[in-house]
């Protein structure tokens, strides 16, 4: 499936600018455009309680005017009801520290009522979505692991790695003997009394440190196959990707893993960043671009190619003129069949500010117009 499409987020403006948007964005050559991304509270204000006019109608403008669509389902960011009522639900660092409530993907990926609201969620947007003709593929969550999220050592996660460990070895004396407790006397009696590998003074047993590996990547496929289920469980012809965030290399999962669960990969190609000083060289993006094709050794998508600088708490290096052009035609140098810009406009106030688009706020077509 071949695209040029643009990220959109119509919860930022309203509906007031959308239908002279949708007009530049076809101007603009696009035949696709990529919603819902972070956009929870809009799809389900209260628990249970679903709402899809506001979508409803966006998709009804951007059909009149041939564009395609890409739904996400957003279940990066949380709804602040969600927090109220769970707040067992979150992230939890090697010092006991719990995420607060809104910080992106602040949530433990093996928490079940998050799996559980997270795959309603899917499922309800399934079955309002599933005769939408003009949706051509689904995102599910965003960048998964991304941003420290890969890890969590909360108490369901050292719950579910004793029941993966259980299931794994059968007896503790097997485990024992396997893991060479019986050097530095650490003999366990129980599974229950395996601890999670948090940092120490000195290295933990190799074993319990790559088996919690293996159980971190294992809760990245569960959550991802949890939203496809999700989604294939109401149609199983849905196209369902994931976008991988830079910087896949070091995470605690398996991209090759999680790929198994997707029709095709997308990533999100991000040569700069915040506080960083400068793009990173040609060689280092060709090879993150190959590897993602690697995944199911397949064209895939760039979700987010950036046109502007980007960051959280910093303004960014803002790509020279023709630099995020030159950006976008490497990555289909190798193997980018669609890529989507990010993302339409910057926005005035909230998260996300410094992450500038096509156009800034001020809503002038200038130079990266042109460009993109
Ligand atoms: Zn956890």
């Amino acid at each position: 499936m071949r695209y040029c499409g643009v990220d959109y987020y119509p919860e930022q403006w309203g509906m007031e600018l959308v239908d002279e948007d949708l007009d530049n964005i076809v101007e603009l050559g696009a035949d696709l455009i990529r919603i819902g991304d972070f956009a929870w509270d809009r799809f389900e204000p209260e628990d249970g309680r679903y709402d899809f006019s506001f979508f409803d109608k966006f998709i009804e403008k951007a059909k009149k005017r041939n564009l395609h669509i890409m739904m996400c389902v957003p279940t990066a960011t949380m709804p602040s009801w969600l927090y109220r009522d769970h707040p067992e639900i979150m992230n939890v660092d090697e010092r006991g520290y719990a995420q607060p409530y809104g910080a992106r993907r602040g949530y433990c990926m093996n928490s079940d009522v998050y799996l559980k609201k997270a795959a309603a969620l899917a499922k309800a947007m399934a079955q309002h979505y599933r005769d939408e003709k003009a949706i051509v593929a689904w995102q599910i969550d965003n960048e998964i692991g991304h941003e420290g999220s890969d890890v969590c050592w909360c108490e369901t996660c050292h719950r579910k790695f004793i029941e993966y460990l259980r299931n794994k070895y059968g007896s503790i004396e097997e485990l024992n003997d396997r893991w060479g407790t019986s050097f530095w006397t650490h003999t366990y009696y129980r599974f229950e009394d395996i601890p999670l590998p948090k940092p120490s003074f000195t290295a933990q047993n190799p074993s319990l440190r790559l088996e919690w590996e293996r159980f971190r990547s294992l809760s990245a496929v569960n959550f991802i196959k949890t939203l496809r289920d999700a989604l294939k469980s109401v149609d199983d012809k849905l196209v369902i990707t994931h976008d991988f965030e830079g910087g896949i290399i070091n995470k605690s999962f398996d991209p090759f893993e999680v790929s198994k669960c997707l029709d095709f990969v997308s990533y999100n190609n991000y040569p700069v960043w915040g506080g960083q000083p400068a793009p990173l060289s040609d060689s280092d993006l060709a090879f993150t671009v190959d590897f993602a094709r690697g995944f199911k050794q397949q064209k895939i998508w760039v979700t987010e190619s950036i046109m502007g600088a980007q960051g959280h708490n910093d303004i960014g290096y803002a790509p020279r003129p023709d630099e995020a052009r030159k950006w976008a035609l490497d990555s289909m140098d190798h193997g980018v069949e669609t890529v989507i810009f990010f993302r339409y406009r910057g926005f005035i106030k909230g998260a996300e500010q410094f992450c500038f688009g096509i156009l800034d706020a001020d809503n002038v077509k200038r130079r990266k117009y042109y460009e993109t």
